[in-house]
């Protein structure tokens, strides 16, 4: 309800859709217009009120899901009849890879399956990690091919809520669903049969970024905290601010917080002016760098502040919880492994590194 109100007022004052073209092709009104660059900026301010990104449009997973709308959706009637409500902010929407039976670090390991029969796809598979809302799973046929499905269809089920580190539970929450013989409309395909692959790649690039950005806000907010904190409080006759071990503590915080945001800006400029193709080196690194980074400075900083920074959330605001606004010292160890665990990231920058050397193909 609170998020309501504020969604309307962050509409009235043109706050809305940050992260997006200013409009289509066809002049459809669309975001801000933001570049990258910019819109990271805007990240990093949004992610230091848990509520922001949900009141501004901006909440992971709907940013990217939209951003595939625009980029894959095959049809204007796909466009009317999933980007235009998720440009409202009236639906929300999931992205389904992860499947329990096999490897999903691997992005080329998917079971699920989809078959045409008639005027329709049949869709079966089992998937974790997707949100129980609306739209699209990833599913294969002969090669990965990815398609809208709308939640209600008859054979989606959900077998149970999951929580992370015990939140982000029902409703609001990831769930592992069933996809049992689900019947959907040939025109549900996005961009095309066995093009998913293309729009994972095209997918992750951004939706990387803008959790690499809250990330860094998340970090500048731990530090403020602990800042305040050590400021008065004095322990064995000197303030904690003093004490040489703290001032260590704050000043690695710092370097590290910049040594990220520099990293990501750079990542945010190559896709601006490269393309997210040519930025996918940056992408990878910001990906590893800021969540550990995060999780770094926020511990240190819980061993100050801990009052305030170990998790504690009042039940009213569970349904308002995202993955954005999981608590701050969970959000980076989280994202140590989703989207892409560390160690995938890690090899694919490495691979890079031989390949601009000429070395040896890995
Ligand atoms: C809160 C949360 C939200 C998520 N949201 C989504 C979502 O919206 N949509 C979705 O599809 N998925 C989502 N996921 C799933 C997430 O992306 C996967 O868990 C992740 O990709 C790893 O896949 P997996 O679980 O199959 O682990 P596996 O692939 O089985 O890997 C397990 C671990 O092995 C290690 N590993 C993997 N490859 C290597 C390697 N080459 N070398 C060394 N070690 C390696 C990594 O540490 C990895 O974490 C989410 C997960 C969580 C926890």
């Amino acid at each position: 309800m609170r998020s309501c109100v504020l969604q309307g007022k962050a509409k009235a004052a043109g706050l809305w859709n940050l992260f997006m073209p200013k409009e289509s092709d066809r002049g459809v009104k669309y975001g801000t217009g933001l570049s990258s660059l910019e819109y990271a900026l805007m990240c990093e301010e949004m992610s230091k009120c848990p509520l922001s990104s949900e009141v501004f449009n901006c909440q992971a997973l709907d940013t990217g899901n939209m951003e595939v709308l625009v980029m894959y959706g095959s049809t204007e009637e796909q466009k009317c009849q999933w980007l235009t409500p998720l440009l409202n902010g009236e639906i929300k929407s999931c992205f389904g890879m992860t499947e329990p039976k096999v490897v999903s670090s691997d992005a080329t390991n998917i079971a699920s399956s989809i078959r045409r029969d008639g005027d329709h796809y049949v869709v079966n598979g089992h998937k974790w990690w997707i949100l129980q809302d609306i739209i699209q799973s990833a599913a294969t046929h002969k090669q990965h091919s990815m398609i809208l499905v709308p939640m209600d269809a008859l054979g989606v089920k959900i077998i149970r809520p999951l929580s992370v580190f015990g939140y982000l539970d029902y409703p609001a929450g990831h769930a592992e669903v069933l996809f049992e013989n689900v019947h959907v409309p040939l025109g549900n395909m996005l961009l095309g049969e066995g093009r998913g692959f293309e729009i994972v790649q095209g997918r992750l690039g951004p939706g990387r970024i803008h959790h690499c950005m809250r990330l860094i806000g998340n970090a500048e907010r731990a530090l403020e905290m602990m800042l305040e904190r050590t400021q008065n409080r004095v322990a064995f006759g000197k303030k904690l601010a003093a004490q040489g071990t703290i001032q260590q503590d704050v000043a690695k915080s710092r370097i590290e917080i910049e040594q990220t945001r520099l990293l990501v800006l750079k990542a945010a400029h190559m896709m601006d002016n490269y393309g997210n193709k040519v930025a996918a080196p940056e992408i990878a690194m910001i990906k590893v760098v800021a969540p550990n980074m995060a999780q770094n400075v926020i511990d240190r900083a819980i061993q100050v502040v801990h009052c305030k920074l170990v998790p504690f959330r009042p039940t009213e605001e569970r349904d308002l919880v995202t993955i954005s606004s999981l608590p701050e010292c969970l959000l980076g160890r989280l994202l140590r492994l989703a989207d892409g665990p560390d160690e995938v990231h890690l090899r694919s920058i490495s691979r890079l590194e031989y390949r601009k050397h000429n070395l040896a193909k890995l």
